[in-house]
């Protein structure tokens, strides 16, 4: 890891709850966001500017225009050449805090890769944008004492809760059941900046008081605004639910994958196909389709258009179908233009 520029911390080091003690903390601290989009971009940018050593950021999407209103660490360059979030986020954090490691991973977090993925860290940030991954990361998070923060924004509606195994209420003990279903999502009700914002920065600041030590100064309530009107709440989680099957019983269904169908991605008409892992080669798919509708590809995304549906292939085999929310129909397109 290069030196540390003089200076660069000060501000952060006068605050005499981090100081220079805390501040080295930070620089040994490892953490990983998972889910890079606005809760994620915002976080990271937040923790990679506070000198926060190891961010390892997981992200499966890549950048669209859509993005540019709320995910902060992307630009329009981005957009257009539909480059992976969890590039994108590295490359520009590399121009602010060019001091501290990150590791992008272009990956969907599933159960087979969870601990390569999430394992090894200090401390899970949630960016993403479902409960199905939530649990998955709950799963792993009480199983193996880790430490995660659940962060959810929608609309002008914004949701955080600090998890500690062994101490806090888990997910699991506020809701047993995934809400799925019964809430709404950036899809239908869109989504406000400010409430990305406003919940990241809560988040982040949770997450600098656990890796500085200051464990005790952390929320141990379930805290939800209505940024627009006005609406406050807080659930006390200060410990664990009487019967949780998670963190009372110890029994981890998401960790072995039960119940994981194909996904819908939020905010769009797409679905995601994770099951077929296979090295792809670019090139060799592009003179493939090229006579079939437009194809373009770059190091890590190919995209082929042939209306009314658009595929987006990752080098790992996994593709996001856009055009669609059957998954019967995604699964066929796919089968038919990269194989079966
Ligand atoms: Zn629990």
């Amino acid at each position: 890891m290069p030196e540390t520029t003089p200076d660069r911390y000060s501000r952060q080091i006068l605050f005499k709850q981090i100081g220079a003690e805390g501040q080295g903390k930070l620089a040994r601290a490892r953490i990983v966001i998972v889910g890079c989009g606005a809760t994620g971009s915002v976080l990271a940018s937040l923790l990679a500017r506070a000198g926060v050593g190891t961010i390892r950021i997981v992200d499966r999407d890549y950048v669209e225009p859509s993005n540019l209103q709320r995910q902060s660490l992307f630009d329009e360059s981005d957009a257009r050449d539909s480059v992976p979030k969890a590039v994108a986020a590295a490359r520009q954090i590399a121009r602010f805090n060019s001091e501290i490691v990150v590791e992008p991973h272009v990956a969907d977090l599933v159960p087979k890769n969870v601990d390569t993925l999430v394992g090894e860290v200090d401390l899970i940030l949630d960016g993403t944008d479902n409960f199905e991954t939530r649990y998955l990361i709950n799963d792993y998070a009480v199983k193996n004492s880790l430490p995660w923060i659940y962060c959810a924004a929608v609309g002008s509606y914004a949701v955080t809760m600090n998890i500690l195994p062994g101490e806090t209420a888990c997910l699991a003990c506020i809701f047993p059941e995934s809400p799925r279903g019964t809430i709404e999502t950036c899809e239908t009700a869109g989504i406000l900046n400010s409430a990305v914002n406003l919940v990241a920065s809560i988040a982040a600041t949770e997450a600098l008081k656990l890796l500085v030590g200051a464990r005790s100064n952390m929320r141990r309530t379930l805290l939800s605004w209505d940024l627009w009107t006005n609406e406050e709440a807080e659930v006390a989680a200060v410990v664990p639910r009487a019967g949780c099957r998670t963190c009372g019983e110890r029994v981890f269904p998401h960790l072995a994958g039960e119940g994981r169908p194909h996904i819908t991605l939020c905010g769009r008409n797409s679905v995601q196909i994770h099951e077929r892992e296979r090295p792809i080669d670019f090139a060799e798919i592009s003179t493939r389709l090229e006579p079939l509708g437009n194809v373009r590809h770059n190091d890590f995304v190919l995209k082929f258009w042939r209306e009314p549906y658009e595929l987006t292939l990752f080098p790992d085999g996994r593709a996001i179908i856009k055009g669609t929310t059957d998954t019967a129909i995604a699964r066929s397109l796919y089968a038919r233009y990269i194989g079966s």
